[in-house]
């Protein structure tokens, strides 16, 4: 079974960045319906043990196809949603420091160049998807955009996710109604990169699997 992400600040705490009811309905009725869908079409699938990156890393082994399409936008919505909400944090914005900012400073140049690649990216994600900050094969960074609920662990590439945009209109279209690129800057004000940090470490350590 798959349970979803525990949230450690109030659904105020990112105001006014991102608002408060932007992120209960994301939380309690977007996430939560993910997660339950999740677990129903895994439960059926026999498949409600795997742990959940190997699972979207192996979608072709699931041979019903009606399960296997709920457990690919189900899935996903479980996974990135788990990412992007421990990704978020009050305390969050400015740059990513010590190690891993010299890592992100050799990879795109500056903090400044990755965020506009990470946005131009976003905005250019046409509908609904992600904008990903992942690390490849050889434990160096890269940049990519899935649409819907996909993400880089179905795409075979060996890419693992340490960070997502989520850009979906329910993330942003109470406060920024159409306005995208504005969600996008004020999410930086709430990244929390001490987090991303850890997720490229324990990649780079090898202490997560998937
Ligand atoms: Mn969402």
């Amino acid at each position: 079974m798959y349970t979803q992400f525990q949230i450690p600040y109030t659904f105020t705490a990112l105001e006014p960045h991102i608002d408060a009811q932007t992120m209960e309905t994301h939380y309690t009725k977007h996430h939560a319906a993910y997660t339950k869908n999740l677990n129903d079409a895994a439960l059926k699938a026999g498949v409600a043990d795997r742990e959940i990156g190997a699972l979207l890393a192996s979608l072709s082994s699931i041979p019903d196809e009606a399960l296997r399409t709920a457990i690919r936008n189900n899935g996903g919505g479980f996974y990135n949603h788990n990412l992007y909400f421990d990704t978020l944090s009050p305390n969050g914005g400015g740059q990513p420091q010590g190690a891993f900012g010299s890592v992100m400073d050799k990879a795109f140049g500056s903090f400044s160049a990755f965020q506009d690649e990470i946005s131009r990216l976003a905005m250019g994600r046409f509908g609904s998807g992600w904008a990903w900050l992942s690390v490849d094969r050889d434990h160096n960074l890269a940049l990519s955009s899935t649409a819907n609920q996909d993400n880089p662990l179905m795409e075979s590439k060996g890419f693992k996710p340490i960070f997502g945009i989520d850009v979906w209109e329910h993330a942003y279209y109470l406060k920024y109604q159409n306005r995208r690129a504005d969600y996008l800057r004020a999410l930086f004000n709430v990244v929390s990169w001490q987090k991303v940090a850890e997720n490229y470490d324990k990649i780079v350590s090898g202490l997560r699997a998937a």
